[in-house]
Protein backbone atom coordinates (compact mmCIF):
# COMPACT_ATOMS: atom_id res chain seq x y z
CA UNK A 1 0.00 0.00 0.00
CA UNK A 2 1.25 3.74 -0.33
CA UNK A 3 2.33 5.02 2.20
CA UNK A 4 1.25 8.11 4.24
CA UNK A 5 2.25 10.79 6.25
CA UNK A 6 -0.43 12.69 8.63
CA UNK A 7 0.02 16.07 9.52
CA UNK A 8 -1.50 17.52 12.39
CA UNK A 9 -1.72 21.48 11.91
CA UNK A 10 -1.90 23.56 8.31
CA UNK A 11 -0.11 26.40 10.17
CA UNK A 12 3.61 27.66 9.04
CA UNK A 13 5.11 24.23 9.99
CA UNK A 14 2.53 21.99 8.97
CA UNK A 15 1.07 22.77 5.60
CA UNK A 16 4.78 23.33 4.54
CA UNK A 17 5.59 19.93 5.76
CA UNK A 18 2.57 18.44 3.65
CA UNK A 19 3.48 20.24 0.54
CA UNK A 20 6.50 19.34 0.32
CA UNK A 21 6.68 15.59 1.25
CA UNK A 22 4.14 15.99 -1.84
CA UNK A 23 7.03 17.65 -4.12
CA UNK A 24 10.23 15.60 -2.75
CA UNK A 25 8.10 12.25 -3.13
CA UNK A 26 7.05 13.39 -6.43
CA UNK A 27 3.46 12.44 -5.19
CA UNK A 28 4.07 9.03 -4.24
CA UNK A 29 3.49 9.44 -0.48
CA UNK A 30 -0.26 10.28 0.72
CA UNK A 31 -0.65 12.88 2.66
CA UNK A 32 -3.10 14.17 4.73
CA UNK A 33 -3.74 17.37 7.01
CA UNK A 34 -5.77 17.50 9.92
CA UNK A 35 -6.96 20.74 10.28
CA UNK A 36 -10.24 22.57 12.05
CA UNK A 37 -10.03 25.86 11.11
CA UNK A 38 -11.60 26.31 7.53
CA UNK A 39 -8.57 28.56 5.99
CA UNK A 40 -5.25 29.51 7.01
CA UNK A 41 -4.94 32.96 8.96
CA UNK A 42 -1.86 34.42 9.34
CA UNK A 43 -0.44 35.63 12.87
CA UNK A 44 2.63 37.84 10.37
CA UNK A 45 1.42 41.03 9.31
CA UNK A 46 -1.65 40.90 11.77
CA UNK A 47 -0.76 43.00 14.13
CA UNK A 48 -1.39 45.83 11.23
CA UNK A 49 -5.04 44.56 11.80
CA UNK A 50 -4.84 45.51 15.02
CA UNK A 51 -3.32 48.95 13.97
CA UNK A 52 -5.84 49.29 11.74
CA UNK A 53 -4.21 49.64 8.28
CA UNK A 54 -5.01 45.94 6.53
CA UNK A 55 -7.69 43.56 7.11
CA UNK A 56 -7.88 40.03 8.08
CA UNK A 57 -9.30 38.97 4.73
CA UNK A 58 -5.82 40.44 3.24
CA UNK A 59 -4.15 37.72 5.56
CA UNK A 60 -6.23 34.94 5.22
CA UNK A 61 -5.55 31.92 2.27
CA UNK A 62 -7.75 29.00 1.40
CA UNK A 63 -6.37 25.02 2.04
CA UNK A 64 -7.14 24.92 -1.83
CA UNK A 65 -4.07 25.38 -3.26
CA UNK A 66 -2.58 22.15 -1.25
CA UNK A 67 -5.34 20.14 -2.74
CA UNK A 68 -5.96 21.04 -6.11
CA UNK A 69 -2.15 21.73 -7.03
CA UNK A 70 -0.68 18.83 -4.56
CA UNK A 71 -3.21 16.02 -3.94
CA UNK A 72 -3.13 16.59 -0.04
CA UNK A 73 -6.21 15.67 1.74
CA UNK A 74 -7.27 18.55 4.44
CA UNK A 75 -9.86 16.84 6.83
CA UNK A 76 -11.31 19.62 8.72
CA UNK A 77 -10.96 18.64 12.45
CA UNK A 78 -9.25 18.43 15.71
CA UNK A 79 -6.83 15.44 16.17
CA UNK A 80 -7.72 14.56 19.69
CA UNK A 81 -5.50 11.79 20.44
CA UNK A 82 -2.12 10.31 19.26
CA UNK A 83 -1.54 6.92 19.72
CA UNK A 84 2.40 6.69 19.10
CA UNK A 85 2.70 2.78 19.30
CA UNK A 86 -0.58 1.58 17.21
CA UNK A 87 0.44 4.86 15.06
CA UNK A 88 -3.21 6.34 14.99
CA UNK A 89 -4.74 9.74 15.27
CA UNK A 90 -8.11 10.08 16.98
CA UNK A 91 -10.04 13.07 15.74
CA UNK A 92 -12.55 15.07 17.44
CA UNK A 93 -15.03 14.04 15.16
CA UNK A 94 -14.83 10.12 15.88
CA UNK A 95 -12.62 9.12 13.08
CA UNK A 96 -9.44 7.72 13.33
CA UNK A 97 -6.82 7.71 10.79
CA UNK A 98 -3.26 5.38 10.63
CA UNK A 99 0.07 6.85 9.65
CA UNK A 100 3.47 5.55 8.34
CA UNK A 101 4.70 8.85 9.44
CA UNK A 102 3.27 12.13 11.36
CA UNK A 103 4.36 15.47 11.76
CA UNK A 104 2.97 17.77 14.53
CA UNK A 105 2.78 21.34 14.02
CA UNK A 106 0.20 22.81 16.29
CA UNK A 107 1.49 25.90 17.34
CA UNK A 108 1.30 27.33 21.62
CA UNK A 109 -0.75 26.76 23.94
CA UNK A 110 -1.52 29.49 25.73
CA UNK A 111 -1.45 29.01 29.49
CA UNK A 112 -4.47 31.06 30.64
CA UNK A 113 -4.23 29.22 33.71
CA UNK A 114 -0.77 30.65 34.69
CA UNK A 115 -2.67 34.17 35.64
CA UNK A 116 -5.48 34.41 38.45
CA UNK A 117 -8.44 35.49 36.66
CA UNK A 118 -7.52 35.43 32.94
CA UNK A 119 -9.74 31.87 31.74
CA UNK A 120 -12.63 33.62 32.54
CA UNK A 121 -11.35 37.08 31.28
CA UNK A 122 -10.59 35.78 28.12
CA UNK A 123 -13.82 33.96 27.79
CA UNK A 124 -16.04 36.58 28.24
CA UNK A 125 -13.91 38.64 25.60
CA UNK A 126 -12.63 41.44 28.14
CA UNK A 127 -9.38 40.44 28.06
CA UNK A 128 -8.22 39.56 24.81
CA UNK A 129 -4.71 38.10 23.65
CA UNK A 130 -4.78 37.67 19.87
CA UNK A 131 -2.03 35.88 19.45
CA UNK A 132 -3.77 32.77 17.44
CA UNK A 133 -4.97 35.20 14.54
CA UNK A 134 -8.43 34.94 14.18
CA UNK A 135 -11.25 36.47 15.63
CA UNK A 136 -10.04 37.87 18.83
CA UNK A 137 -7.56 40.00 16.19
CA UNK A 138 -10.53 41.66 14.76
CA UNK A 139 -12.28 41.73 18.49
CA UNK A 140 -8.79 43.45 20.20
CA UNK A 141 -9.38 45.82 17.19
CA UNK A 142 -12.86 46.62 17.82
CA UNK A 143 -11.94 47.56 21.55
CA UNK A 144 -9.08 50.47 20.37
CA UNK A 145 -11.63 51.63 18.32
CA UNK A 146 -14.17 51.57 21.22
CA UNK A 147 -11.67 53.00 23.84
CA UNK A 148 -11.93 56.91 24.53
CA UNK A 149 -8.98 59.37 23.68
CA UNK A 150 -7.45 59.47 26.40
CA UNK A 151 -7.39 55.86 27.13
CA UNK A 152 -4.70 53.36 27.69
CA UNK A 153 -3.73 50.30 26.22
CA UNK A 154 -1.49 47.97 28.08
CA UNK A 155 0.40 44.58 27.04
CA UNK A 156 1.70 42.49 29.08
CA UNK A 157 5.06 40.02 27.70
CA UNK A 158 5.46 36.53 29.42
CA UNK A 159 9.00 35.53 30.04
CA UNK A 160 11.23 34.10 27.17
CA UNK A 161 10.73 31.81 25.19
CA UNK A 162 7.39 32.89 23.29
CA UNK A 163 6.01 33.00 20.11
CA UNK A 164 7.28 35.84 18.22
CA UNK A 165 10.04 37.60 20.01
CA UNK A 166 9.61 41.28 18.40
CA UNK A 167 5.71 40.29 17.98
CA UNK A 168 4.78 42.23 20.76
CA UNK A 169 6.61 45.44 20.50
CA UNK A 170 5.78 45.69 16.92
CA UNK A 171 1.81 45.79 18.08
CA UNK A 172 2.76 48.63 20.29
CA UNK A 173 4.23 50.73 17.67
CA UNK A 174 0.77 49.16 15.97
CA UNK A 175 -1.33 50.87 18.58
CA UNK A 176 0.57 53.74 18.89
CA UNK A 177 0.32 54.52 15.08
CA UNK A 178 -3.41 54.43 15.31
CA UNK A 179 -3.65 56.39 18.78
CA UNK A 180 -1.67 59.27 16.84
CA UNK A 181 -4.21 59.36 14.53
CA UNK A 182 -7.48 58.85 15.93
CA UNK A 183 -6.90 59.19 19.85
CA UNK A 184 -3.99 61.39 20.18
CA UNK A 185 -4.11 61.82 23.99
CA UNK A 186 -4.03 58.04 24.75
CA UNK A 187 -1.27 55.71 26.09
CA UNK A 188 0.43 52.44 25.49
CA UNK A 189 1.89 50.74 28.22
CA UNK A 190 4.54 48.34 27.28
CA UNK A 191 4.72 45.47 30.83
CA UNK A 192 7.58 43.32 30.05
CA UNK A 193 8.29 40.29 32.38
CA UNK A 194 11.80 39.69 30.91
CA UNK A 195 14.46 42.60 31.63
CA UNK A 196 14.82 44.00 28.37
CA UNK A 197 13.05 44.45 24.71
CA UNK A 198 13.98 40.99 23.44
CA UNK A 199 14.94 41.82 19.97
CA UNK A 200 15.47 44.54 18.00
CA UNK A 201 15.71 46.20 21.55
CA UNK A 202 17.64 49.75 20.12
CA UNK A 203 15.35 50.06 16.93
CA UNK A 204 12.05 49.44 18.71
CA UNK A 205 13.00 52.11 21.95
CA UNK A 206 14.22 54.92 19.42
CA UNK A 207 10.91 54.45 17.52
CA UNK A 208 8.99 55.03 20.65
CA UNK A 209 11.82 57.90 21.99
CA UNK A 210 11.31 59.92 18.78
CA UNK A 211 8.03 58.39 16.57
CA UNK A 212 5.71 57.83 19.21
CA UNK A 213 6.87 60.57 21.72
CA UNK A 214 5.20 60.65 25.11
CA UNK A 215 2.71 57.54 24.21
CA UNK A 216 4.48 54.69 24.46
CA UNK A 217 6.10 53.66 28.06
CA UNK A 218 8.60 50.63 28.37
CA UNK A 219 8.58 49.09 31.87
CA UNK A 220 10.31 45.99 31.82
CA UNK A 221 10.25 42.80 34.81
CA UNK A 222 6.81 43.26 35.05
CA UNK A 223 5.73 39.05 35.05
CA UNK A 224 1.73 39.34 35.23
CA UNK A 225 0.24 37.44 37.93
CA UNK A 226 -3.50 38.73 38.40
CA UNK A 227 -6.05 40.17 35.97
CA UNK A 228 -9.30 41.97 37.58
CA UNK A 229 -11.20 42.33 34.26
CA UNK A 230 -14.12 44.08 36.16
CA UNK A 231 -11.60 47.18 37.63
CA UNK A 232 -9.37 46.81 34.03
CA UNK A 233 -6.69 46.17 36.82
CA UNK A 234 -3.27 44.32 36.23
CA UNK A 235 -1.34 43.13 39.39
CA UNK A 236 2.61 41.80 39.02
CA UNK A 237 5.14 40.23 41.22
CA UNK A 238 6.29 43.98 41.63
CA UNK A 239 3.94 46.71 43.13
CA UNK A 240 2.85 48.29 40.26
CA UNK A 241 -0.69 47.43 39.65
CA UNK A 242 -1.60 48.60 36.47
CA UNK A 243 -5.28 50.25 35.12
CA UNK A 244 -5.92 50.03 31.73
CA UNK A 245 -8.94 50.47 29.56
CA UNK A 246 -7.88 47.87 27.02
CA UNK A 247 -5.74 45.20 28.40
CA UNK A 248 -3.98 43.05 26.40
CA UNK A 249 -2.44 40.07 27.97
CA UNK A 250 -0.21 37.07 26.79
CA UNK A 251 0.18 34.66 28.87
CA UNK A 252 3.36 32.01 29.13
CA UNK A 253 2.83 29.73 26.36
CA UNK A 254 4.10 25.86 25.55
CA UNK A 255 3.79 22.94 22.92
CA UNK A 256 0.15 22.90 21.50
CA UNK A 257 -2.23 20.34 23.41
CA UNK A 258 -1.95 17.60 20.88
CA UNK A 259 1.83 17.52 21.91
CA UNK A 260 1.32 16.95 24.94
CA UNK A 261 -1.53 14.44 24.71
CA UNK A 262 0.92 12.45 22.50
CA UNK A 263 3.77 12.83 25.25
CA UNK A 264 6.38 14.76 22.80
CA UNK A 265 6.50 17.64 25.64
CA UNK A 266 9.71 15.79 27.11
CA UNK A 267 11.53 19.24 28.00
CA UNK A 268 11.85 22.34 29.87
CA UNK A 269 9.63 21.60 32.69
CA UNK A 270 6.96 19.25 29.55
CA UNK A 271 7.05 23.45 28.34
CA UNK A 272 8.77 22.27 24.55
CA UNK A 273 8.98 19.10 22.25
CA UNK A 274 12.65 17.51 21.91
CA UNK A 275 13.62 17.07 18.60
CA UNK A 276 16.76 15.44 16.78
CA UNK A 277 17.56 18.41 14.84
CA UNK A 278 19.06 16.49 11.93
CA UNK A 279 15.56 15.62 10.85
CA UNK A 280 13.01 17.28 14.06
CA UNK A 281 12.00 13.62 14.76
CA UNK A 282 10.63 13.59 18.22
CA UNK A 283 13.16 12.65 20.87
CA UNK A 284 10.32 11.13 22.33
CA UNK A 285 8.36 8.84 20.16
CA UNK A 286 9.48 7.47 17.07
CA UNK A 287 8.20 8.06 13.61
CA UNK A 288 6.85 11.45 14.88
CA UNK A 289 8.28 14.60 13.29
CA UNK A 290 7.34 17.68 15.66
CA UNK A 291 8.24 21.69 13.87
CA UNK A 292 7.75 25.22 14.35
CA UNK A 293 6.89 26.73 18.33
CA UNK A 294 5.92 23.52 19.81
CA UNK A 295 10.07 22.57 19.58
CA UNK A 296 12.73 23.10 22.17
CA UNK A 297 14.04 25.46 19.90
CA UNK A 298 18.55 26.06 19.42
CA UNK A 299 20.25 28.32 20.75
CA UNK A 300 19.29 31.71 19.57
CA UNK A 301 16.57 30.51 17.25
CA UNK A 302 13.36 32.07 17.44
CA UNK A 303 9.70 30.70 17.28
CA UNK A 304 8.97 32.55 13.89
CA UNK A 305 6.75 30.95 10.63
CA UNK A 306 9.64 31.48 8.79
CA UNK A 307 11.86 29.25 11.26
CA UNK A 308 8.83 26.84 11.10
CA UNK A 309 8.68 26.88 7.51
CA UNK A 310 12.40 25.74 7.45
CA UNK A 311 12.02 22.80 10.03
CA UNK A 312 9.08 21.59 7.45
CA UNK A 313 11.56 21.27 4.96
CA UNK A 314 14.29 19.74 6.31
CA UNK A 315 11.92 17.20 8.02
CA UNK A 316 9.77 16.73 4.77
CA UNK A 317 13.08 15.39 3.44
CA UNK A 318 14.24 13.19 6.36
CA UNK A 319 10.72 11.72 5.96
CA UNK A 320 10.98 10.89 2.39
CA UNK A 321 14.34 10.14 2.19
CA UNK A 322 13.34 7.22 4.78
CA UNK A 323 9.95 6.18 3.17
CA UNK A 324 12.18 5.78 0.20
CA UNK A 325 14.90 3.86 1.94
CA UNK A 326 17.50 6.05 0.76
CA UNK A 327 20.60 6.32 2.98
CA UNK A 328 21.12 9.79 3.91
CA UNK A 329 23.58 12.17 6.34
CA UNK A 330 21.54 15.60 6.05
CA UNK A 331 23.47 18.75 7.35
CA UNK A 332 20.61 21.30 7.39
CA UNK A 333 21.28 25.13 7.03
CA UNK A 334 18.23 27.14 8.30
CA UNK A 335 17.65 30.97 7.81
CA UNK A 336 15.08 33.28 9.68
CA UNK A 337 13.98 36.98 9.03
CA UNK A 338 11.89 38.60 11.26
CA UNK A 339 9.81 42.11 9.74
CA UNK A 340 8.56 44.46 11.99
CA UNK A 341 6.22 47.12 11.08
CA UNK A 342 6.95 50.53 12.93
CA UNK A 343 4.08 52.32 11.87
CA UNK A 344 1.71 51.42 8.42
CA UNK A 345 4.93 51.65 5.94
CA UNK A 346 7.71 51.27 7.07
CA UNK A 347 9.80 47.98 8.72
CA UNK A 348 12.74 47.00 10.53
CA UNK A 349 14.35 43.34 10.10
CA UNK A 350 16.53 40.90 11.78
CA UNK A 351 18.17 37.88 10.33
CA UNK A 352 20.04 35.05 11.43
CA UNK A 353 21.51 32.05 9.20
CA UNK A 354 21.92 28.22 11.61
CA UNK A 355 23.91 25.39 10.97
CA UNK A 356 23.00 22.04 11.90
CA UNK A 357 26.89 21.29 13.61
CA UNK A 358 27.24 17.07 13.99
CA UNK A 359 29.71 17.46 16.49
CA UNK A 360 27.05 18.75 18.95
CA UNK A 361 24.03 17.91 17.67
CA UNK A 362 22.35 21.14 17.77
CA UNK A 363 21.92 23.86 15.26
CA UNK A 364 24.64 27.58 15.77
CA UNK A 365 24.32 30.23 14.18
CA UNK A 366 26.77 31.05 11.37
CA UNK A 367 29.42 33.62 12.35
CA UNK A 368 29.19 36.88 10.57
CA UNK A 369 25.77 35.79 9.13
CA UNK A 370 22.42 37.65 9.60
CA UNK A 371 21.48 41.45 9.82
CA UNK A 372 19.55 43.94 11.40
CA UNK A 373 18.07 47.38 9.82
CA UNK A 374 19.96 50.32 10.48
CA UNK A 375 16.65 52.44 10.54
CA UNK A 376 12.98 51.76 9.84
CA UNK A 377 12.38 52.31 6.15
CA UNK A 378 9.65 51.67 3.80
CA UNK A 379 11.88 49.72 1.44
CA UNK A 380 11.26 46.94 3.94
CA UNK A 381 7.82 47.76 4.05
CA UNK A 382 7.61 46.32 0.42
CA UNK A 383 9.98 43.54 1.24
CA UNK A 384 7.88 42.73 3.83
CA UNK A 385 4.66 42.51 2.33
CA UNK A 386 6.41 40.58 -0.57
CA UNK A 387 7.80 37.72 2.48
CA UNK A 388 4.53 37.08 3.60
CA UNK A 389 3.04 36.74 -0.01
CA UNK A 390 5.78 34.31 -0.77
CA UNK A 391 6.25 32.08 1.99
CA UNK A 392 2.19 31.98 1.79
CA UNK A 393 2.71 30.70 -1.83
CA UNK A 394 5.49 28.37 -0.83
CA UNK A 395 3.19 26.90 1.87
CA UNK A 396 0.08 26.63 0.52
CA UNK A 397 0.01 27.51 -3.17
P1 LIG B 1 0.78 27.75 13.55
O1 LIG B 1 1.24 28.44 12.35
O2 LIG B 1 0.09 28.41 14.64
O3 LIG B 1 -0.03 26.48 13.09
C1 LIG B 1 -0.62 25.60 14.01
C2 LIG B 1 -1.90 25.04 13.39
O4 LIG B 1 -2.25 23.84 14.07
C3 LIG B 1 -3.08 25.98 13.52
O5 LIG B 1 -3.67 26.17 12.25
C4 LIG B 1 -4.04 25.25 14.47
O6 LIG B 1 -5.40 25.45 14.15
C5 LIG B 1 -3.64 23.79 14.24
N1 LIG B 1 -3.89 22.89 15.37
C6 LIG B 1 -3.57 23.08 16.67
N2 LIG B 1 -3.94 22.02 17.39
C7 LIG B 1 -4.48 21.13 16.53
C8 LIG B 1 -5.05 19.83 16.68
N3 LIG B 1 -5.17 19.24 17.88
N4 LIG B 1 -5.52 19.20 15.57
C9 LIG B 1 -5.42 19.80 14.35
N5 LIG B 1 -4.91 21.03 14.16
C10 LIG B 1 -4.44 21.67 15.24
N6 LIG B 1 6.72 34.79 12.43
C11 LIG B 1 7.51 35.22 11.42
O7 LIG B 1 8.28 34.43 10.86
N7 LIG B 1 7.46 36.51 10.98
C12 LIG B 1 6.61 37.43 11.52
O8 LIG B 1 6.59 38.58 11.10
C13 LIG B 1 5.77 37.01 12.60
N8 LIG B 1 4.91 37.87 13.16
C14 LIG B 1 4.05 37.44 14.12
C15 LIG B 1 3.15 38.35 14.68
C16 LIG B 1 2.26 37.95 15.66
C17 LIG B 1 1.30 38.93 16.24
C18 LIG B 1 2.27 36.59 16.11
C19 LIG B 1 1.31 36.12 17.15
C20 LIG B 1 3.17 35.69 15.58
C21 LIG B 1 4.07 36.09 14.59
N9 LIG B 1 5.02 35.21 14.04
C22 LIG B 1 5.86 35.64 13.03
C23 LIG B 1 5.19 33.85 14.59
C24 LIG B 1 4.45 32.76 13.78
O9 LIG B 1 3.08 33.06 13.71
C25 LIG B 1 4.63 31.39 14.43
O10 LIG B 1 5.98 31.20 14.78
C26 LIG B 1 4.20 30.30 13.45
O11 LIG B 1 2.82 30.41 13.21
C27 LIG B 1 4.56 28.91 13.97
O12 LIG B 1 4.13 27.92 13.10
P2 LIG B 1 3.49 26.57 13.66
O13 LIG B 1 3.28 25.66 12.51
O14 LIG B 1 4.29 26.08 14.81
O15 LIG B 1 2.09 27.03 14.29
Amino acid sequence: AKAQVVVIGGGYGGATAAKYVRMLSENRIGVVVIEPNETFVSCPLSNLVVGGSRQIAELSRPYTGLERNHGVRVVRDLAQAVDTQRKVVTLAGGASIGYDMLVVSPGVDLQFDAIEGLRAANASGQVLQAWKAGPETVALRRQLEAMPDGGTYAITIPEQPYRCPPGPYERACQVAWYFRQAKPRSKVLVLDANPDVTSKGALFKRVWAEQYRGMVEYRPQHKVMAVDARAGLVRFEVPDDVKADVLNVLPPMRAGTIAQQAGLNNLANNRWCGVDFQTFESTAAKDVYVLGDAIQVAPLMPKSGHMANNHAKVAAAAIVARLSGWEVNPRPMLTNTCYSYVDNANVIHVASVHEYVAAEKTFKTVAGSGGLSAVPNAAEGAYAWSWAQNIWADMLG
